[in-house]
């Protein structure tokens, strides 16, 4: 690749993705130049990642971290809270949102605005924003490229494919998941796990928040919503696929009866390369296939009785404006009132059904309005939590 160097804004850097970012960026010094940087907790490791990579751009979340960037880093600039993340996501070529929940969507909507690379770990915000992303899309080349695996799968397979009339040679989208730990698990099962055992990812390891939501199958139902906004395809034209190997990343089937696939071990590191690498491919490897040793592919329907958080996200996403962003900030909610024991694993979709429930259609048409939603939303999912 003999592209000049592209500089990058990595906010969420201490988080899952964010440390698997730093990895990729680690192995293509010549390509890439870490420019800022963002965290929400962990401090000291935000100093740390700043200081090997020669940083002087950071965002924190509040007033004390300032303090403590300021005074660990002399020279840099330190931005605090949401306009310190509007400042950093304007701040370079490729901006890599790897921050977790509705707290991302500042950075994502400034990237986009400033016609920058949006390479987009945080599903959150797409959901909830996605009327508002349509928006600016009709008024910009926008230049939009996900990270969540099944979706830079689905972006690789739709290479070449006409977008006209929402992907009219597209039949379907196949999104795959994994079934997550409870897969084999009936709805009588569902009703004793643990956290330690909701949180025990048969095949990636991930932030606290998607390992739940990938235990409930929310993940994939927020997915499904991803993949409407992303590519302009009603949630009707896209399915998903229990697929236990995580290997097949997700697929394209187009009217002629052909279905693309995207194979890899699975590793994010790979997704990120090509988000950030595109439209060259980056000559690094990440989860390349060995098929000299076995190899087995399996595909069975989701249990869709056990795991209602995939039908709940279809009628969300059938609704429409902002009931898409009811369901993400009423799981936000119940997700992290599971994370500190106060609601149990089976609670977790009940909260977000009667949330949405409440949901009485008002429109989504600007940023004030979708966080007046996500506000409303976020109460009546805390006062179900709280009668539980
Ligand atoms: P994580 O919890 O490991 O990391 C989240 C990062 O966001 C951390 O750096 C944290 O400090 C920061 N953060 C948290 N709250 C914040 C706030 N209020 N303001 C600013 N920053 C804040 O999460 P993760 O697993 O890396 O996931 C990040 C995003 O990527 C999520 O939207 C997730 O759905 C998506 N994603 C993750 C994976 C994965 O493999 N981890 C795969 C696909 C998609
Ligand atoms: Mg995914």
């Amino acid at each position: 690749m003999a592209a000049p160097v592209r500089s990058v804004a990595l906010l969420g850097a201490t988080g899952s993705i964010g440390t698997q970012t730093l990895d990729v960026l680690r192995r293509s010094p010549e390509h890439f130049k870490l420019v800022a940087l963002s965290g929400g907790t962990r401090t000291q490791e935000l100093i740390a990642i700043a200081r090997e990579f020669q940083v002087s751009l950071v965002g924190v979340l509040n007033e004390n971290d300032a303090q403590q960037v300021a005074a660990e880093l002399p020279g840099a600039e330190v931005v605090v809270g949401d306009d310190g993340l509007d400042v950093l996501a304007r701040s370079a070529d490729v901006v890599v949102n790897a921050v977790v929940g509705f707290a991302g969507l500042t950075a994502t909507l400034a990237a986009l605005d400033a016609g920058k690379r949006l390479a987009l770990a945080n599903k959150e915000s797409l959901v909830a924003a996605a009327p508002l992303v349509d928006q600016v899309r009709s008024q910009r080349e926008c230049d939009l490229v996900p990270i969540d695996s099944e979706h830079c799968a689905i972006h690789q397979c739709l290479a070449g494919a006409d977008p006209a009339g929402g992907y009219r040679s597209v039949k379907r989208l196949l999104l795959t998941a994994s079934g997550g730990p409870f897969r084999t698990k009936s709805v009588n099962d569902l009703q004793h796990v643990t956290k330690a055992d909701a949180l025990d990812h048969p095949t990636w390891a991930m932030g606290p928040k998607i390992t739940i939501d990938s235990s409930t199958l929310m993940n994939k139902g927020l997915e499904v919503l991803e993949a409407a906004a992303l590519f302009g395809i009603p949630v009707d034209r896209i399915d998903v696929v229990v697929h236990p190997q995580s290997i097949v990343h997700s697929m394209v089937e187009y009217v002629d009866g052909s279905t693309l696939a995207q194979l890899s071990h699975p590793d994010m590191r790979l997704p990120i390369a090509y988000c950030l690498g595109l439209p060259e491919r980056l000559d690094h490897s990440w989860g390349a296939i060995s098929f000299a040793d076995a190899l087995t592919l399996t595909f069975e329907p989701p249990n869709r009785e056990a795991f209602p958080a995939l039908d709940l996200a279809y009628e969300a996403g059938r609704r429409g404006g902002a009931a898409p962003a009811w369901l993400s900030a009423a799981n936000e909610v119940a997700v992290e009132a599971f994370l500190q024991d106060r609601i149990a694993w089976s609670d977790i979709v009940p909260v977000v059904t009667r949330t949405l429930d409440a949901f009485d259609g008002a429109p989504l048409t600007s940023v004030e309005e979708l966080r007046e939603h996500d506000g409303n939303s976020r109460r009546i999912a805390a006062k179900m939590v709280s009668s539980l």
